[in-house]
């Protein structure tokens, strides 16, 4: 299976001159999608993960069916507000402004394990910022995985833990 045969560049999204990855596809054909899951299980499971946090919103399509695969549970990472009871928050800086994400507290038990997922690394702030959430909870992280990778953005430096990645775009 090809990844890239189901991933589809959308020129001037969000905003002009921006070419977005589009995973849709993938998620809309059975077998790629089976595919890709199985493919990244066989990456992530020699990380020994007690448990897999996937990030909002499309790192949860990633991470929940392959904590199904793997047989662990997965967390959320979430934007400001989401989640409910007790949470820790960690704000980092975007090209304009600042955005915050959450966990809830009582999540990860220190010490557990956790692989971190999300569709694609860009720039690597958000997976640099997730990792820095989940060290705040006790959570030892180690490793990030996407389906995507846009090397030329070098965001896999910004990232202190193994990067796997399906597939990558240069
Ligand atoms: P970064 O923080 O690495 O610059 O950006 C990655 C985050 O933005 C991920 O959460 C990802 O979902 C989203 N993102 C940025 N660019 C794209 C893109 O071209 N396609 C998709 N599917 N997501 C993107």
């Amino acid at each position: 299976m090809n990844l890239k045969d189901h991933i589809r560049g959308i020129p001037d999204f969000p905003k002009p001159g921006i070419l977005f990855y589009d995973v849709s596809p993938l998620l809309a054909n059975g077998a790629a999608w089976k595919a890709a899951i199985d493919e990244l299980a066989e990456a992530v499971h020699p990380h020994k993960p007690d448990l897999l946090v996937g990030i909002e919103s499309r790192g949860f399509l990633v991470a929940a069916p392959l904590a199904l695969a793997l047989g662990i549970g997965f967390i959320m990472v979430r934007k400001h507000g989401k989640l409910p009871g007790d949470k820790i928050a960690h704000s980092y800086d975007l090209e304009y402004g600042t955005d915050t994400i959450e966990v809830q507290s009582d999540a990860v038990k220190p010490g557990q394990r956790v692989v971190v997922l999300d569709d694609l690394l860009a720039t690597g702030g958000t997976m640099a910022a997730a990792i820095n959430l989940l060290r705040q909870v006790g959570a030892d992280v180690r490793a990030a995985a996407f389906l995507v990778e846009l090397t030329f953005l070098n965001g896999r430096d910004r990232i202190d833990v193994p990067s796997i990645s399906l597939t990558a775009y240069d």
